[in-house]
């Protein structure tokens, strides 16, 4: 009895010295020996933890200053991590006095060393766009979760529908044979809000896999099982805000972690006040320091730590799973000297990389700012290596839309590849028919499956990194205006008991495989041909409503004719295309499989587009 009253005292007090502390969390939770940048920054989180001193001893690892904040629930621990550290795991020791009141396992990794890593992205690839929330459920069983605020509605259009990454594991034949060689997934870290937490736009964890999407071990094995398929996995991130619901936002290490105003101040979205040589503070201070909605608070980058907290961030997701790229959420939205820093810091670590950022502009010179090595005028470098091409998009969903004039119809898109001396590298623009903010790419179209082909005739042999929103090569409809739930639709066939199952040919109508089968062939030509990834292009000025585009290099060409004329078939006399035409003597068009034998007049039909590859 006495020995058990021994015990509860003991215990009782080793639970109370414990929960004095309360240790909960270590982020980055594990780092790497061999990395080229030697330091590492440890954010520790735990009741009181400041009171405490921590202490290691590790062969190789240095623990050079421990920085304590405005919230005694936090610390910050400096390290350095020489050259040829072993890997291997240490304990951090939190002591109060002579006791240890708490430790936590550190573990030093060996670096990621799987082949077909870390690749980076250029044209050479199509790139895939899904929703992980919507384009399938391979385990129902995650569909709601007990440490998950939202639970499944698949009536809700707004709500959780069940998809994950185990859905996308069981399609990535369907991505690999239609002819992608990479795959971008919108966010898939938790988001733990109320409601609308699907999109993703919203995380809470930026360390963990949403359980409704699956695990960290689960992304992992995407990548894995998606480099087995030669497809790249390119992961979004997101550097302006995070959500509402972040455990780090509940208890907020200093006030300046986050912008911070008197009254809810919404960002203006004016991303040209960032490279405004005339922008006001005002302007410019609204931009960047308001929030982009109630439930996203804007991080503080030129806070040091914050900045180091989501460089480390980004850098051990790209260890850990293996990834080839990153997308970049809203680029122009975070101070432009974090985003510039953050991704050197990125591509300094991972040469082959690639990464694309988000800049939603409507003028070529705005966009061009952003893009590494842009010669600004201010100095200013974003070290970037990609941009999405929005100019491009805006022409795209004009273009085929309306009557040919001196600025419009196939002009909009030979002014804008006529600007390109305006970019740094205008091979490494992503471009794109739509996205998951845009109306859907056939809706824009009119429902016309003739204009449909032709803008993707064109996004798919022009200069840049095309990209494809998932159920675009099935004619997925919907309004970005309606909701976007609405042009956020499950892909059908993606959940157990769907009526119809769009993977499979025999469940498309027949004018969902016309489309299907005019990208895949384009896609799967596409993807050995170097003239369309890194040949030159040379284009003619639009006359009678025809453009005609030229990929090239010394011994091989692609013609490419877009007929925009509503009603009439045309007959192109070649005469004024000789040099290039002059090399060559016949042609096939790759969508039909027509033989040209006879290159000097070209047939062309109404509204519709051709793609040649020329034969000498
Ligand atoms: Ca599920």
């Amino acid at each position: 009895m006495k020995k058990f009253t021994l015990i509860l005292i003991c215990l009782l007090t080793t639970s109370f010295v414990f929960s004095a502390v309360n240790l909960k969390r270590v982020e980055p939770m594990n780092w790497w020996v061999g990395m080229k940048n030697q330091n590492l920054q440890l954010l520790v989180y735990g009741e009181d933890i400041s009171t405490t001193i921590p202490k290691l001893t590790y062969s190789g690892v240095t623990l050079n200053e421990v920085i304590k904040v405005e919230n005694p629930n936090y610390l910050f621990l400096d390290l350095t991590i020489a050259k040829n550290t072993i890997p291997g795991k240490f304990n951090i020791e939190f002591t109060l006095g002579k006791k240890i009141v708490d430790t936590y396992e550190y573990e030093l990794k060996e670096r990621n060393n799987k082949e077909n890593i870390h690749q980076g992205f250029d044209a050479s690839d199509v790139i895939y766009l899904l929703m992980p929330d919507r384009f399938s459920n391979g385990n129902p069983d995650n569909d709601s979760t007990d440490d998950t605020a939202e639970k499944v509605d698949r009536e809700n259009p707004d709500g959780r529908h069940g998809g994950d990454l185990q859905g996308v594991i069981n399609h990535l034949d369907y991505i690999q044979e239609t002819g992608f060689t990479a795959l971008w997934l919108n966010p898939f870290l938790e988001n733990n809000q109320e409601k609308y937490s699907y999109h993703g736009y919203a995380i809470s964890d930026l360390y963990k896999t949403d359980p409704r999407h699956g695990s960290n071990e689960k992304f992992v094995e995407l990548v894995d099982k998606a480099h087995e398929k030669e497809l790249k996995i390119i992961m979004d991130m997101i550097f302006n805000h995070c959500g509402i619901a972040h455990w780090f936002i509940q208890d907020l290490p200093m006030q300046d972690w986050i912008h911070q105003h008197a009254e809810f101040t919404r960002s203006n979205f004016r991303a040209p006040t960032v490279s405004d040589p005339y922008a006001s503070d005002y302007d410019r201070n609204k931009m960047l320091t308001g929030w982009f909605d109630k439930n996203m608070p804007d991080f503080n980058q030129n806070n040091p730590l914050l900045a180091t907290y989501l460089i480390q961030n980004s850098i051990w997701w790209v260890e850990y799973s293996g990834i080839d790229g990153i997308r970049v959420d809203t680029q122009p939205y975070p101070y432009k000297e974090f985003m510039a820093k953050w991704s050197k810091a990125v591509m300094d670590e991972y040469p082959e990389f690639n990464i694309v950022g988000e800049a939603w502009l409507q003028k070529i010179a705005i966009t061009a700012y952003f893009q590494k090595d842009a010669a600004n005028k201010d100095g200013y470098n974003s070290n970037m290596p990609a941009l999405t091409d929005f100019p491009m998009y805006f022409a795209l969903a004009k273009a085929f839309n309306e009557n040919e004039g001196w600025s419009e119809g196939m002009a909009r898109l030979y002014y804008i590849l006529a600007q390109d001396f305006s970019y740094a590298d205008p091979n490494n623009l992503l471009i794109f028919p739509d996205n998951h903010d845009l109306n859907r790419y056939y809706e824009t179209m009119g429902k016309d499956i003739n204009k449909y082909k032709m803008g993707l005739a064109f996004i798919l042999t022009t200069r840049g990194i095309p990209q494809i929103y998932y159920g675009t090569e099935i004619l997925m409809d919907g309004q970005e205006h309606e909701g976007h739930g609405q042009i956020r639709k499950d892909f059908p066939g993606g959940w157990e008991g769907d009526t119809t199952n769009a993977f499979t040919k025999e469940d498309r109508t027949v004018e969902q495989n016309e489309a299907y089968n005019y990208v895949s062939t384009i896609l799967n030509w596409r993807k050995n041909n170097e003239v369309i990834h890194s040949g030159k292009l040379k284009h003619f000025l639009p006359e009678d409503g025809i453009y005609v585009m030229f990929r090239y290099t010394e011994d091989d060409a692609v013609m490419v004719i877009l007929n925009n004329n509503n009603t009439d078939d045309k007959t192109l006399k070649t005469d004024h295309f000789a040099e290039i035409l002059n090399q060559y003597t016949s042609g096939k068009e790759i969508t039909t499989g027509l033989e040209l034998k006879d290159l000097s007049t070209i047939q062309i039909k109404a509204k519709s587009a051709m793609i040649i590859d020329l034969m000498k």
